[in-house]
């Protein structure tokens, strides 16, 4: 038999129990409610789109192969020059008509920029290609030195990193989503010789993610840069295109990168 007291005692304990949990479960809800429930709230923006690279080297001012062949570090910070634009029509200038001695300052340039965007989206592998010739090339293949750092072109998350020697080779896949309709879309860096970032960073335009190279399918440096939408896949894997597939088919999973950079 319990006492009066003890039975008092025992109401207490119960009460302030009852009251305590009763406060603590109330006090998770409203602090839910306050918090952002799903990733894609708080998922980092697009910002402004930029350039993978802040210069280039003077290409079209080098005027033999070893000049051309050199790293990163072996170029002097003065044989460098800003980005030159995208620019399809000069790119498909023949190179024959440049190659000629004396070049002119405008002969230089365009050398420059047709290396620059050596390969352009959904171009043949020829210095002279148009775009939207080939299915075969999604993308838009950077002629750079070894070694040259590569940014972020957008912000977003790391979606993954990938070491491997065949296909795009080390590559690493940027998420993002499109300012107007949250469409997840995916930012694609192939060839590098180093990655600097780890699946789940968060990255700001001109974030470092990386260093140029040649792993993989290639035989030159470069930067392999292609913009995917989303699939659906849970982990996104590079857009190739099938056997038979035409230009215009495989450009819906697709986003020309320097309309991306412009665009957004
Ligand atoms: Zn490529």
């Amino acid at each position: 038999m319990q006492t009066p007291t003890q039975k008092a005692t025992l109401w207490t304990i119960f009460l302030t129990l009852t009251v305590t949990y009763t406060f603590v479960f109330v006090a998770k809800v409203v602090y839910a409610e306050r918090t952002p429930r799903t990733s894609s709230d708080n998922f980092p923006p697009l910002e402004c789109a930029i350039s993978p690279f802040g210069f280039t080297p003077d290409w079209g001012s080098m005027d033999n192969l070893e000049k051309l062949s050199r790293s990163f570090c072996h170029i002097d910070p003065k044989e460098f020059i800003p980005p030159p634009p995208y620019d399809i029509t000069a790119l498909k200038t023949p190179l024959e008509e440049l190659n000629h001695e004396p070049k002119t300052q405008v002969q230089k340039n365009i050398l420059t920029m047709k290396l620059f965007y050596s390969t352009r989206h959904f171009g043949i592998y020829d210095l002279d290609s148009d775009e939207y010739v080939t299915p075969d090339h999604p993308g838009i293949d950077f002629k750079m030195p070894a070694g040259t750092l590569v940014y972020a072109i957008a912000g977003g998350i790391v979606n993954s990193v990938e070491q491997k020697n065949e296909g795009l080779g080390n590559t690493i896949i940027l998420e993002h989503r499109l300012p107007d309709t949250r469409e997840k879309v995916y930012s694609i860096y192939g060839h590098l010789s180093h990655t600097l970032v780890h699946p789940g960073e968060s990255v700001s335009p001109g974030s470092l993610i990386g260093t140029v190279g040649t792993t993989g399918n290639t035989s030159a440096p470069h930067l392999h840069l292609q913009i995917d939408r989303d699939r659906g896949l849970i982990r996104h894997i590079p857009y190739i295109p099938a056997p038979g597939i035409t230009v215009e088919q495989a450009n819906r999973w697709t986003i020309h990168p320097m309309e991306f950079i412009e665009n957004y």
